[in-house]
């Protein structure tokens, strides 16, 4: 019988593009076909993607349908605690330039993810007052297919599936394999050269860049063009916002898109 090798699967705010803060599954797939490092990419690969277990899909259906439940039982047992953090430094906002989404707040000092989200085999728990909490009016059908890369493994019968159980899709991928149709919602963040990029069509195309790096000249087709300036670890440095506030300023058909579940604190 098929399986698809699962990472791990959990709930939680979209932290990035134009679906930010939107409550989530996240379906994050084994395995990844590229090695993203500072002196090739000009960052570090920070996703764990080697691990992982086997999943049919009738198991895979059963594991989200339980991580939805248990994180709706969750936000039941912290709502009167719990706040959406938005806007974290509205103090920037009059310096911001007109197209930057989120103003941020830029972390003092390097935070741990472990120390911060709480998760346990990829399900969160106990949401504190500093993280994103879960809103119980919203239906929560998406899931975002993540990874390492989810090109890898994604397939008709995965989307068939998926769309058969309630669930939108959403996919964030590295744009160097064609994607299958179907998926509702496709951000390709290019890890590899313009002449490689194999899936030239999207909702929104998302570069990270780091200080110095220039305004890219995409092949991907996309409503929304987005620059993710790049983090060190959990910290932004000014420097680097800085510079991609100005790519974006120079180049207004570019827009900027924070990383912003990094400030918040959340997975
Ligand atoms: S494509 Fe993404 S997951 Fe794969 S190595 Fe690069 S940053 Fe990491």
């Amino acid at each position: 019988m098929k399986t698809y090798r699962v990472n791990e699967i959990f709930y939680s705010r979209q932290g990035e593009g134009v679906r930010v803060g939107t409550p989530n599954l996240f379906l994050r797939f084994t395995g990844c076909n590229l090695t993203c490092m500072q002196e090739t990419h000009g960052f570090d690969c920070d996703t764990e993607f080697a691990s992982g277990r086997d999943f049919t899909l009738d198991q895979l259906i059963a594991a989200l349908a339980e991580c939805l439940d248990d994180a709706s039982a969750s936000q039941r047992a912290n709502a009167s605690a719990s706040q959406m953090v938005r806007n974290v430094d509205p103090t920037n906002a009059e310096n911001a330039p007109r197209r930057v989404r989120n103003a941020v707040h830029l972390p003092s000092t390097s935070q741990s993810n472990a120390d911060q989200d709480g998760s346990i085999n990829g399900r969160r728990e106990n949401s504190s007052p500093a993280r994103a909490s879960i809103d119980n009016t919203d239906p929560a059908n998406w899931i975002i297919l993540t990874g390492g890369e989810p090109a890898l493994q994604v397939d008709d019968d995965l989307i068939n599936a998926l769309h058969a159980a309630g669930y939108k899709l959403a996919i964030e991928t590295n744009g160097s394999i064609a994607l299958p149709n179907g998926i509702d919602w496709i951000t390709v963040s290019p890890k590899v050269a313009e002449h490689a990029i194999r899936q030239r069509t999207a909702d929104e195309v998302k570069y990270v860049r780091g200080y110095g790096q220039a305004i890219p000249k995409t092949v991907v087709d996309a409503k929304h063009k987005l620059i993710s300036p790049a983090f060190d670890g959990n910290v932004l440095q000014e420097k680097t916002l800085a510079w991609c506030k100005q790519l974006v300023s120079d180049n207004p058909e570019w827009e900027l898109s924070m990383q912003m579940h990094k400030v918040w604190g959340v997975r």
